[in-house]
């Protein structure tokens, strides 16, 4: 398992963006430090490899990096949890709450069945409504969700709360108070 030390200094903080006041935590600089994002899915991997799930479910679109890798390595179906008017067959589609209005995330209608138990990777857990829209769709297609993981938390935000109370267990490298 990566240090969280390491992993957190390797992660780049850039303040006032997208929007004043806001600190974004930055993961591009993972992916251009083969150390740390090997660290990273070496983590993920060692995780997930005696986990019972069917299905990796990722999320558009840095979740997309990590679902790929461990779809290969674990040798998984990868199903993509895309922004609205992406996927191009027939869809099911939540709307959820953002800060300012709201969103609508979308997965194609035939990519998971009932019984199906699904892992969910993204690069951060924040307030929790993108990855609890997908576990919405998950439920709509009869399927699981057995875990979310994500690179890092930002507990204060209490996403991984809210997941956890909607029977969701969550994983995280590392957080961020
Ligand atoms: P949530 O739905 O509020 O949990 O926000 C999580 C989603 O927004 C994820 O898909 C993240 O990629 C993105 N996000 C929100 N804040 C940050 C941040 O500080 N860094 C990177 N991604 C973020």
């Amino acid at each position: 398992i990566i240090d969280d030390f390491y992993l957190k200094s390797q992660i780049r903080s850039v303040p006032d963006w997208p929007k004043p006041g806001v600190l974004f935590r930055d993961v591009t600089t993972i992916f251009e430090n083969p150390k740390a994002w090997r660290g990273v899915m070496d983590s993920f991997i060692h995780r997930y490899m005696e986990l019972d799930f069917s299905h990796i479910g990722a999320m558009d679109a840095r979740g997309f990096l990590i679902g790929s890798n461990l779809s290969y390595v674990l040798n998984k179906p990868l199903v993509l949890f895309r922004k609205k008017g992406k996927l191009p067959a027939k869809t099911l589609s939540v709307e959820y709450d953002l800060e300012y209005g709201t969103a609508s995330l979308e997965v194609h209608a035939d990519s998971l069945h009932k019984g199906d138990r699904v892992l969910l990777v993204d690069d951060l857990i924040a307030t929790g409504g993108t990855l609890l829209a997908a576990v919405q769709l998950i439920e709509k297609l009869g399927a699981k969700t057995i875990e979310a993981a994500a690179i890092m938390d930002l507990p204060d935000l209490g996403g991984s709360r809210r997941l956890q109370n909607a029977g969701v267990p969550t994983f995280s490298l590392c957080a961020f108070e």
